[in-house]
């Protein structure tokens, strides 16, 4: 297969951009740091999992009989999406527990849900027994090179946007979305400090990068439901260990305070997945900030609670200096 490298990220810049936003790029002002915010909150589908379906797909032959995934959410959606535009059929496997409206959004898009327990394993069993009963080519959620450069185009229009920076941060689950991203941040600005971010209890990045081989952590209470895999993807994980500095742990809490921040300053919805870069980033960013601000595709419950709470966070933007 493929390598993961620049040139492919941008040959998929170009396959892809008649299907997905180059989304803008929001500044906010903190007194050590410049946060450029990449609001890709604002892609069709609510996240960035439309870039990495989209590579993947675009690729396949014409006579494919279908394509199937497993997500409890955005990957789903990206999946359904994804195949109506190609003219694919497209089956996804969710879970029980998956809220409704993603549900009724892979619908909307034409694509056959498949329900099955809350259990991750059995979502990829059954994604798996699918593929081989019916003939249908698998789109994983990260453990892909096509996926994840894919993703990794967000990042390359970051860059070509606002020019080199220090630091970037973005969310770390299975780790398709950083692989892809760290490598185009380290060839446009070789001098960046490629940070992750993973929710607090469950940062098998983090434990990884320590002890060198990929870890297997219980599964994190968090309400970031995009960040909640046991370990990084085999695929993944070399491009993560080589290019990543270090990860960081982010609360509930802290959730709620950068989903409260971007609604406020930045105008924008974000899911408490979409929001994890930011609330590390606003803790401890220095110089200019890349953030990857991955979803926006926030249960209205949790919003409410996120701007009920006392505000944390102030933009500096437009304050007398
Ligand atoms: C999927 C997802 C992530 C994590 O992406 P990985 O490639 O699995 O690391 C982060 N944020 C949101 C909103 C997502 O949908």
């Amino acid at each position: 297969m493929a390598e993961l490298t620049i040139a492919a990220i941008r040959s998929a810049a170009d396959a892809i951009a008649p299907h997905v936003l180059r989304t803008p790029v929001l500044e906010a002002v903190r007194p050590d740091a410049v946060l450029l915010c990449k609001a890709e909150s604002l892609q069709p589908i609510g996240a960035f999992k439309l870039r990495g379906a989209f590579h993947a797909m675009q690729q396949l032959p014409a006579d494919c009989p279908g394509v199937v995934a497993h997500s409890s959410g955005n990957h789903a959606q990206a999946v359904a999406r994804a195949a109506r535009l190609l003219g694919l059929s497209a089956v996804v496997v969710m879970p029980s527990d998956a809220p409704a409206r993603k549900r009724a959004a892979a619908e909307a898009d034409g694509a056959e849900v498949v329900e099955v327990s809350p259990d991750s394993e059995e979502r990829e069993r059954m994604a798996d027994r699918l593929a081989r009963e019916r003939g249908l080519v698998p789109i994983p959620p990260y453990d892909d090179l096509r996926v994840a450069t894919g993703q990794g185009t967000a990042a390359l229009e970051l860059l070509d946007d606002v020019g080199p920076i220090d630091r970037f941060y973005a969310p770390v689950s299975g780790g398709g979305l950083m692989a892809g991203c760290a490598v185009a941040v380290h060839a446009l600005a070789p001098e960046c400090e490629i940070i992750g971010v993973e929710p607090s209890g469950g940062d098998r990045l983090a434990a990884s990068l320590a002890s060198g081989s990929r870890e297997l952590l219980p599964t994190p209470t968090t309400l970031a439901d995009g960040l909640r895999v046991r370990r990084v993807g085999a695929v993944t994980w070399p491009i993560l260990q080589a290019h990543v500095a270090r990860s960081e742990p982010v609360t509930d809490d802290e959730l709620l305070d950068a989903m409260a921040f971007a609604a406020r300053n930045l105008r924008l919805v974000l899911e408490p997945s979409g929001a994890a870069s930011l609330a590390v980033a606003l803790r401890e960013g220095r110089g200019r900030c890349g953030v990857l601000l991955s979803g926006g595709n926030a249960e209205p419950a949790v919003l409410a609670r996120a701007l009920a709470r006392p505000v944390r966070w102030q933009d500096g933007a437009g304050l007398p200096s």
